[in-house]
């Protein structure tokens, strides 16, 4: 713990820490030592962790990276960051993220972005988004290890762009209480790792039935580690053609069938999947994520949380709302609570939410017949490109920046679960990551094949 603060003090240039906590750590890292001594040490005890601003954590600013939370400490933790420190984990500091993770490059966050630990020719890069800090963090060793949260990619896109490992767990698997909502169908926590095995830890301490999440489901739980076995023999990998995309680098597709080839040799049988329904995935998720958003964000209202506008002589609560909300909400946050709303509106509703809805339940029958037809794990790439610099993206079509996450929206809007592994390198050397998709309430399979890609 001593040495990831000290590590933490000298990478402010990061950008990764927006909240410091070196006084938790330390009395934490104090009781995991007694705990340690007493012979009763969980997996978790005693390792420094640090935790995406998107959890609430008690007497802790979490802010989910917006002004609208300014001064939000909450009088509650999360479920996720409660299991972890009840296993001994130790907290270091809040992590910089999108602003109400929605992003793909950390750069819509109020405290300005996180950095790419990994440069070329000292070029900043994005560390990817939305859980851009934690990615940043890990692989930059401040902490071993984070907490992200997936809606569309934002474990796994930025755990491929910095070379870590980042499970999105199957929907319910993980509780979502005490973490702030951006698309509630669609989000999951999960951890963000330095390997495998680490991950297979962290979900451990960090999954489980809670009844005050409705969604949580109340399944039994594996030995995740104990699963990392290595044989994978006899198992089936499909290969989507819907994946591969006009315009995909060549480095990927090389990425790509080395990883097909890496799982053969270990004995997997390989073979080619059609989930037809793919293109239309993103069009889909940029309808639902949004219309949840502008749902989940009408509570920000200048009453109950964090900022209110100053308001002039006349002003009424309308005017109180409407000013609290364009000043407190960034301009990303600001285009899907329109697009939401507009999605949602009585005359536009069945064009635009409901459709989306059916295209979703398509996706999803993809993936069913698939798995029925005896797949058991899909193999994509991440991401469609290494790292990119930051304000690339940020500065063109909003657009530009949604495609990004044309591999991953599929898995949040299908539920299942889906880790990123860093297998290969880019032609400057950036690190590249393939994504590998598991039966709904597999992550123990999932985990074990992704064991044979390290
Ligand atoms: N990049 C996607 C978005 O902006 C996904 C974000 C996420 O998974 N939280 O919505």
């Amino acid at each position: 713990t001593q040495a990831c603060l000290t590590a933490i003090e000298g990478a402010d240039a990061l950008g990764a820490f927006v909240h410091k906590t070196p006084e938790i750590a330390l009395a934490q890292a104090q009781a995991a030592d007694a705990r340690i001594k007493a012979g009763d040490a969980p997996a978790m005890c005693g390792i420094p962790l640090g935790i995406k601003d998107l959890f609430c954590t008690k007497g802790v600013p979490s802010q989910a990276a917006s002004r609208i939370l300014e001064g939000f400490k909450p009088e509650y933790e999360s479920t996720v960051t409660g299991k972890l420190f009840d296993a001994g984990a130790v907290m270091l500091g809040k992590l910089n993220m999108d602003e109400f993770a929605m992003g793909s490059s950390n750069e819509t966050s109020v405290y300005g972005p996180a950095i790419n630990p990994w440069k070329v020719d000292d070029r900043n890069l994005t560390p990817g988004g939305s859980s851009g800090g934690s990615a940043s963090a890990v692989a930059a060793d401040l902490c071993l290890a984070a907490t992200g949260t997936d809606t569309g990619g934002s474990i796994r896109q930025p755990a491929a762009f910095t070379g870590i490992t980042g499970l999105k767990p199957t929907y319910g698997r993980v509780s979502r209480w005490g973490i702030v909502a951006f698309a509630s169908s669609l989000d999951q926590a999960g951890p963000m790792t330095k390997d495998v095995r680490d991950c297979a830890i962290m979900l451990q301490a960090m999954c489980g039935h809670d009844a005050r999440d409705s969604t949580s489901a109340d399944l039994p739980v594996p030995d995740f580690e104990a699963a990392l076995t290595g044989d994978i023999k006899g198992k089936t990998i499909g290969i989507p053609r819907e994946y591969r995309m006009d315009g995909t680098p060549a480095e990927i597709e090389k990425l790509w069938s080395d990883g097909t080839a890496m799982l053969r040799d270990a004995g997997a049988k390989i073979v080619d999947i059609s989930l037809p329904h793919t293109k239309y995935a993103l069009p889909a998720y940029y309808v639902i994520a949004p219309a949840e958003a502008s749902s989940n964000l009408a509570r920000y209202d200048g009453v109950r949380f964090g900022h209110r506008a100053k308001l002039g002589a006349g002003d009424g609560i309308t005017q109180m709302y409407e000013k609290t909300r364009a000043e407190g909400f960034g301009p990303e946050v600001q285009r899907r609570v329109m697009v939401g709303t507009y999605v949602l509106s009585a005359g536009f509703y069945d064009a635009y939410y409901n459709r989306a809805r059916r295209v979703r339940t398509l996706i999803k029958r993809d993936f069913d017949d698939a798995f029925a037809a005896g797949v058991d794990a899909i193999l994509t790439p991440a991401t469609p490109s290494a790292a990119f610099g930051i304000g690339e993206m940020a500065d063109a079509d909003p657009i530009k920046m949604y495609l990004n996450d044309v591999f991953t929206v599929t898995v949040n809007l299908a539920g299942l679960p889906g880790i990123a592994v860093p297998t290969g390198r880019d032609a400057q050397g950036l690190p590249l990551g393939l994504q590998l998709i598991g039966r709904p309430w597999e992550e123990a399979e999932l985990l074990n094949i992704a064991y044979r890609l390290e």
